[in-house]
């Protein structure tokens, strides 16, 4: 049996990176995205200017030869650099050396090279296509609105493949035939984009005294480039992230309600003020703050829970369609990568059975898109509170000899999500063996070397078995 034609709707990250390795494996592809053809009009993102890309999403962009042309332009983020209130600052590094770290990427560029891929290896393209409504009967009928000739478009598929992120049209339509069992849960955070320009493009007199110096040297960069930086606050931060140009994206992380949130600092003097309060040091970073902040909106956080993501063989769901996560693990798109991978192999290994094919694939991809959705939301807390805590740090250390110690057996499980391809599910489960120990062996003491490592080591051994 020949390869069937197949049809992806939203050619964002994860549908133009499905389209290009279906496309490579010989299937036709037409892909419909809203947006027009970002080459042609510029990237309209609307949310993140840049993002993290790990291990997962290395992965899939290997396997669609891209990793020298997007790579060439990202930036090494080491770990960590954590900004006390008191204005002190220190690199917590992600992994053991520079081998086992992320890099910062821009969300438009990696879009390009993505579409460009996809284009190379033979997918169609139609953009301006908005999906309105879909029909399905022994396949699908799909209904468009094209924004620029305001007309209505019919596109009749065999199959339809929903990658059209986290609002997504298809998941209405296939939620009205069969319902899906929806439920998303809002994070009660919002966040807000900022921009520390590159150096040379700070207004004249405006350069905060340590980056005047670095632009005397030659820099680009206000601060360290090779990090992702937090100012963590306890119940909100901000972060900021590299971009190539020597420009960084601030986002700032805080409660749509109570006091300070986005429903309390909801004036540009009160922002200021806020600002002023409790992140000096990066508001004097942010030269066009009142513009910055008056502009951007404020981008709403929730996790999508499915209990279904496909409609027997008519249709299927992938990326932020079928399992929106909160950012903080910085994994949304990796985990979208690996689904595009998972389920590019699975279709040219069975496409004469459909509706098996995709129950396999939620079979295989929801439980492991369960785990990073919980441990994204237990990533906030670390990353705005704990990585400011005494314990935390304590234990983090032990974690840190366990694993010299112990390698391939005990991993820190931010290293098995990040630097591996291991399935999530089972990186949660380590990590709820390896955080229990590691409360059991710090619990009273104030430093690492008070642990009774002897303890620590038959501990180890009997509770995790090693890595295969
Ligand atoms: C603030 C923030 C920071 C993040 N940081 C990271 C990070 O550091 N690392 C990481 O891995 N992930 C990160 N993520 C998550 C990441 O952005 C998403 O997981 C990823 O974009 C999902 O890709 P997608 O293609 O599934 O969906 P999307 O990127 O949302 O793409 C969907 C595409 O479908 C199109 N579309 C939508 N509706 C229709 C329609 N009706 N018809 C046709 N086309 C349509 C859209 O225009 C879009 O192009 C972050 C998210 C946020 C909000």
């Amino acid at each position: 049996m020949g390869k069937p034609e197949t049809t992806v709707v939203g050619g964002g990250l994860v549908g133009a990176l499905l389209a290009t390795l279906l496309a490579q494996r010989g299937f036709g592809v037409d892909i419909f995205e809203r947006r027009p053809d970002p080459r042609e009009a510029g990237y309209a993102g609307g949310r993140s200017i840049n993002l993290a890309l790990a291990e997962r999403g290395l992965h899939g962009l290997r396997l669609a030869g891209l990793t020298d042309e997007v790579m060439r332009l990202a930036i090494m983020m080491r770990g960590r650099m954590v900004h006390r209130p008191d204005g002190h600052a220190e690199l917590l590094r992600y992994g053991r050396d520079d081998s086992e770290v992320i890099w910062s990427l821009s969300r438009g560029r990696l879009n390009v090279a993505l579409i460009d891929a996809a284009e190379r290896a033979g997918a169609r393209f139609h953009f301006n296509r908005r999906l309105e409504s879909a029909t399905f009967d022994d396949g699908a009928t799909l209904r468009f609105h094209d924004d620029v000739d305001g007309g209505t478009h019919e596109h009749r598929a065999a199959f339809a493949l929903g990658a059209d992120g986290a609002g997504s049209a298809l998941r209405a339509a296939m939620n009205a035939v069969r319902p899906l069992g929806e439920r998303i849960e809002e994070l009660g955070h919002g966040y807000k984009e900022l921009e520390i320009p590159a150096l040379a493009d700070f207004p004249a007199g405006l350069l905060p005294a340590g980056a005047a110096e670095a632009f005397a040297r030659g820099g680009r960069f206000a601060i360290e480039r090779n990090a992702l930086h937090i100012w963590p606050r306890g119940n909100y931060m901000c972060i900021a992230l590299p971009n190539a140009e020597g420009s960084f994206t601030v986002t700032l992380f805080l409660p749509s309600q109570g006091d300070p949130s986005f429903a309390t600092v909801d004036t540009l003097a009160k922002a200021r003020a806020f600002f002023e309060r409790d992140f000096p040091d990066l508001l004097s970073l942010v030269p066009d703050f009142d513009a910055d902040y008056a502009a951007n909106p404020v981008g709403v956080l929730a996790t999508l829970y499915l209990d279904r993501w496909h409609l027997d063989g008519r249709a299927l769901l992938l990326g932020d369609a079928a399992h929106a996560i909160v950012p903080f693990h910085g994994q949304g798109m990796n985990c979208g990568f690996e689904d595009a991978v998972e389920l590019a192999e699975l279709l040219d290994a069975h496409h004469d059975d459909l509706a098996w094919t995709f129950a396999e694939f939620e079979r295989r991809r929801r439980p492991n898109a369960e785990a990073i959705a919980r441990m994204a939301l237990e990533n906030y807390v670390e990353m705005r509170d704990s990585v400011a805590d005494a314990g935390f740090l304590l234990r983090r250390e032990l974690g840190r000899r366990l694993a010299e110690r112990h390698p391939g057996r005990f991993v820190p499980r931010y290293s098995m999500v990040t630097f591996t391809r291991m399935p999530y599910a089972q990186a949660f489960a380590r990590g709820a063996i390896q955080d229990t120990l590691l409360h059991e062996l710090a619990a009273g003491k104030s430093h690492v070397d008070d642990v009774d490592l002897a303890r620590a080591d038959a501990l180890v051994t009997e509770r995790l078995t090693p890595l295969a």
